[in-house]
């Protein structure tokens, strides 16, 4: 039996006694054995955490949140080793990047421990001094979490730090892929004295699984990280009980580099941009958008540098990224760039599976492309794969417009030695975030999400906070007296 599902304060089995095996993308290496929930099970955790919301425990103090909070931070940092071999194991990514990711979330768990409590509410001025009439914010009640495969425990932390900071309790439902490192933070929730009922973990696939979060009339809100169409469902199911959404969603990022750019700086962006995890990052700076007097030089030297990129396992130390994260997933990027050329595009360098030692995983060589043009599938549609398209530019009014010229608005940047360019282009891009100059930072304290089909709401920062609160307006007459509206007389 793998007891792996959390509900109501204990591990349990599946109902059914489902299973499933974990392998490593990197060699196909057995990673674990979880149990696969079904409905039946994502129904019970909603109830336990329907009634450990009810009951009040958890959203009474604030303050006892953040400490809370900031013991998790800190207990993630202990065991940041044990947490990044685990998702390094699930995801075939560096081992080095799973630390950094790790370092990140318990920064997440802090940023939202010291926030905790700090919305005191607002008191507003009715106009009559009898009446105290005051904002305030309350939990939502139930949120339903479902989170993607790429950054695993990162896009949970980045739910579930923000969802207790404001006193509410959650079923989490993981990727199905990467459930491990969901498992080891339940377990440090419950180490650490969380309530019964507060924190529950299904683990299986989204249609069984997830389903329930988006549908059923306990959940008051589902927060979703993942694909476009996955998104399609997930608003048109919450939609029957009207609960609160937060979609978290694709992205087909611009980076348009300016002939004034800092050359070398921007080369080795756009590589980091496009390549950093093979590319499956909802950020990726898939499109490259560039000034034709330097796209030549530009595109050598990337298809250069892309050339060299050394890909291996998790614990591979020369290793720049790895594998991608299935058989299946590798197959769809493969299929995408097969219908990208059969459209016209042409490949510079990748377009092919790792051969060699590579041959035990899922791994796809760095793919650079040009010959694209506006609206080819390959400047359109998501690669989520180590696919970069190369498109050039005259004007700056036709680097905006080709920066803006999809239907996803995630994230984007410029790169110009002009700092009047930089804002000027900065303001004109429909995206979430854009960087200048740079590319992929984030902040636990600055907002992330998308404009457009990238999504509704944002994560981190004060807004990430807030997607988890509703506001009460609560008016205090403290002097009552007949209204005299209705006659009392027949
Ligand atoms: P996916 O949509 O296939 O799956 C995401 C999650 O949804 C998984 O847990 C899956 O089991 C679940 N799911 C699938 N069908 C469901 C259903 N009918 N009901 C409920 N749950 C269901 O996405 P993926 O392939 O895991 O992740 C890749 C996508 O995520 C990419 O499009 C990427 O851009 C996006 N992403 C976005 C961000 C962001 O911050 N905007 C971050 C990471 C990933």
């Amino acid at each position: 039996m793998s007891e792996t599902l959390f509900i109501d304060g204990s591990w349990v089995p599946a109902r059914q006694g489902g299973t499933r095996t974990i392998h490593c993308p990197a060699d196909g290496a057995e990673v674990g054995v979880v149990a696969e929930a079904t409905a039946a099970d994502t129904e019970a955790a909603i109830a336990a955490a329907r009634r450990a919301f009810d009951s009040g425990a958890w959203s009474a103090s604030a303050p006892e949140r953040g400490d809370f909070l900031l013991r998790v931070a800190a207990r993630l940092r202990e065991r940041q080793e044990e947490f990044a071999r685990a998702e390094s194991l699930d995801t075939g990514k560096r081992l080095v990047e799973s630390r950094i990711d790790m370092d990140d979330i318990a920064s997440c768990f802090q940023y939202y421990g010291k926030m905790a409590g700090q919305d005191a509410g607002r008191v507003v001025d009715a106009g009559d001094p009898a009446v105290v009439s005051k904002i305030v914010t309350e939990p939502v009640g139930v949120c339903g979490m479902i989170t993607p495969w790429n950054y695993p425990l990162l896009q949970v932390a980045w739910k579930v730090a923000p969802a207790l900071a404001a006193g509410n309790t959650f079923v989490l439902k993981p990727a199905e892929l990467t459930p491990h490192t969901a498992i080891l933070l339940l377990d440090v929730l419950d180490e650490l004295g969380l309530p019964a009922g507060v924190a529950n973990l299904v683990l299986g696939a989204g249609a069984e699984a997830g389903a329930p979060l988006s549908s059923h009339p306990d959940v008051d809100m589902v927060s979703f990280t993942g694909g476009l169409v996955t998104g399609h469902k997930i608003a048109a199911a919450a939609a029957a009980t009207v609960k609160k959404v937060a979609l978290e969603l694709g992205g087909k990022n611009p980076n348009v580099i300016f002939a004034d750019a800092d050359f070398d700086a921007a080369v080795d962006n756009a590589l980091n941009g496009a390549f950093v995890h093979s590319g499956q990052v909802c950020s990726a700076g898939a499109r490259i958008v560039v000034e034709e007097s330097i796209a030549e030089r530009f595109t050598d030297e990337l298809v250069r540098r892309a050339r060299n990129i050394r890909l291996g396992g998790p614990f591979d130390e020369r290793a720049e990224s790895g594998p991608l994260i299935s058989a299946e997933h590798r197959q769809k990027v493969t299929d995408y760039v097969r219908a990208g050329v059969a459209e016209g595009a042409r490949v510079r360098c990748g377009g092919e599976w790792g051969t060699g030692d590579l041959e035990q995983g899922h791994y796809y060589l760095p793919t650079v492309i040009d010959r694209v043009e506006r609206g080819m599938s390959l400047v359109v549609d998501e690669a989520f794969g180590p696919v970069v398209t190369v498109e050039t530019f005259t004007t700056e009014d036709e680097a905006v417009a080709t920066a803006n010229d999809t239907f996803y608005g995630l994230a984007g940047a410029v790169w110009t030695g002009d700092a009047g360019r930089a804002e000027r282009v900065a303001s004109r891009l429909r995206h979430g975030t854009i960087w200048i100059n740079d590319f992929h930072p984030y902040l636990p304290q600055a907002e992330w999400g998308g404009m457009k089909q990238s999504g509704t709401g944002r994560e981190l920062g004060l807004d990430g906070l807030a997607e988890y609160t509703e506001t009460k307006h609560i008016y205090h007459n403290t002097a009552p007296a007949v209204t005299g509206w209705f006659s009392d007389e027949r």
